[in-house]
């Protein structure tokens, strides 16, 4: 099993506390907070609560089924571009496929947008170049660069991550490998880009399948509080991180064993620390708060709900040990939790095989792709050498081309995919599903799904030297 994170985060590692914690019940919210008020083994209660029922812990309650009757659904909407997810792969998507003239709509489980970066507390933004020389070439700009640069106007953004990175300057439009942010810039400055550029959205809104004629995807039903709905598009952009749509719409996927996956951490934010004590220290610095990777687990599936759950559940009653050992520390002796993160991080799951599957070997190589359409830099954080061991593994060149065919599903017709689930291997994804890289590649999907849907093509017909060329346009960096 995989308990690897990044060599930042593994330094966080000795706080993944399961031991018992003395009680220090009848204090306020905020003392419980300090203290860490379970008085019982909290890993042991994890355990207990699935081992009370094996059949649940294993998921394997369905022996049983029903057959959901048929039903009439409203069609809530008719567009050129419907984006599902609000994450890194999906916001600049909508945005190019906006600004390219297409009309848009964006559907959001959440009440929210940012995805990682906002509900899993993921709030540094990896990847914009190499984290170490060569990083002289700056390899996401274009849309994702302007986001970036909104949050900077706001006071959203901070250099006082524990990535070690060249200096720059971010008021000149030059972004570092990293850059930390406050996840509440991040949600307003998004939401705004997306309202300014006529994107409609649809919150609160799970994406539940694909809507389909034959081997075509011409949208998306929706199940929200209206009920269930269904949305008419051209085009479909997966950015659910997971694949949700492209899998229901039944295209082949690659899903690594989970016991080889890197761990999942649940963030934490804490407030009112020293900053000047804590600087250098793991973790993302933002006004008067640090954000930290709390407690983790492996060997677990993001597409199962049974494991989410046990993750969560395990996890979070750790929240108390965990920030017990935390105030002990140099730099907290005011501090308390603020929040954890809405969701436990999940790292990987399914990855759509596409036109081209990206390997670690071409990334490795730094190869050069004709269809190049978003480029890649960031270092592969749990690089497995022929010996087994892990480590942080720096490319030696200035980025990796990811071509558009890694977009387009094989056999399945209107339909892009963006983000994290894009084909790949898992080696080129723990380099790509660095967030700079997702909003490229989300950028490259939406300016595709524009062009598709305003020629009446299918997304694997886009011409790609017009597809390079609006991308160009809209500022993006290809090395063409
Ligand atoms: C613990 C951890 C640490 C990481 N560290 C870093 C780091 O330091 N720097 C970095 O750059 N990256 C980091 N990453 C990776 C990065 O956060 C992700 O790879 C990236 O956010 C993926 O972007 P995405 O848009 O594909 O998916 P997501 O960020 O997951 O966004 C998907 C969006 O879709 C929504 N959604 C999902 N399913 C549905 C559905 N069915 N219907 C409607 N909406 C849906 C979600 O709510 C979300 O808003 C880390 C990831 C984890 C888990």
């Amino acid at each position: 099993m995989s308990q690897l994170h990044d060599a930042a985060e593994r330094r966080q590692s000795g706080y993944e506390e399961s031991g018992s914690q003395q009680s220090g019940a009848g204090g306020s919210r905020r003392d419980f907070l300090r203290r860490g008020a379970l008085g019982i083994s909290v890993a042991a209660v994890g355990a207990a609560h699935l081992a009370d029922n094996p059949a649940r812990a294993a998921g394997d309650s369905a022996a049983a089924s029903v057959t959901e009757p048929a039903r009439k659904i409203p069609v809530v909407a008719e567009v050129d571009v419907v984006v599902v997810g609000g994450g890194p792969g999906g916001v600049p998507a909508a945005l190019a496929a906006a600004r390219a003239g297409a009309k848009v709509m964006l559907v959001e489980r959440y009440a929210f947008l940012g995805g990682h970066a906002t509900a899993d507390l993921m709030n540094c933004y990896n990847g914009f170049r190499n984290q170490r020389p060569p990083n002289e070439t700056q390899t996401v700009k274009g849309i994702p660069a302007e986001i970036i640069a909104e949050i900077h106007k706001l006071g959203g953004t901070s250099l006082d991550v524990s990535y070690a990175q060249a200096k720059k300057n971010l008021d000149q439009g030059e972004l570092t490998y990293c850059v930390g942010v406050d996840p509440e810039v991040v949600k307003y400055v998004q939401l705004k880009m997306l309202v300014d550029a006529g994107v409609e959205l649809l919150l609160h809104s799970w994406g539940a399948a694909a809507l389909r004629e034959g081997n075509r995807v011409t949208g998306v039903i929706v199940q929200n509080k209206s009920g269930r709905q269904a949305i008419r598009a051209k085009v479909t952009v997966d950015a659910t991180g997971d694949g949700d749509i492209a899998a229901d719409a039944g295209a082949d996927f690659f899903q690594a064993d989970k016991a080889k996956l890197l761990s999942w951490s649940l963030m934490l934010r804490f407030a009112n620390v020293d900053k000047e004590k804590l600087r250098g220290m793991p973790g993302i610095l933002i006004n008067d708060s640090l954000v930290v990777w709390g407690p983790g687990i492996g060997g677990v599936d993001g597409t199962d709900v049974r494991d989410l759950t046990r993750a969560e559940v395990q996890t979070r009653l750790q929240i108390p040990a965990h920030v017990a050992g935390r105030l002990k520390q140099p730099g907290f002796e005011n501090a308390f939790l603020v929040e954890s993160a809405t969701n436990i991080g999940v790292r990987e799951t399914r990855h759509i095989l596409g036109e081209y599957f990206l390997t670690g070997k071409d990334i490795i190589a730094g190869k050069h792709f004709e269809d190049v359409v978003a480029i890649g830099s960031n270092p592969i954080p749990g690089y497995r050498e022929p010996d087994g061991r892990r480590r942080r593994f720096f490319l030696e060149h200035e980025g990796y081309d990811v071509p558009y065919r890694c977009l387009v599903p094989k056999k399945i017709d209107g339909l892009l995919v963006s983000g994290r689930c894009i084909s790949h291997d898992s080696v080129a994804a723990q380099s790509a599903r660095a967030m700079a890289c997702c909003m490229a590649i989300g950028h490259a999907a939406g300016a595709a799904a524009a062009l598709a849907a305003g020629d009446d093509l299918v997304p694997r017909k886009v011409p790609v030297k017009e597809l390079q060329q609006l991308l160009l346009k809209q500022k993006a960096e290809l090395r063409l």
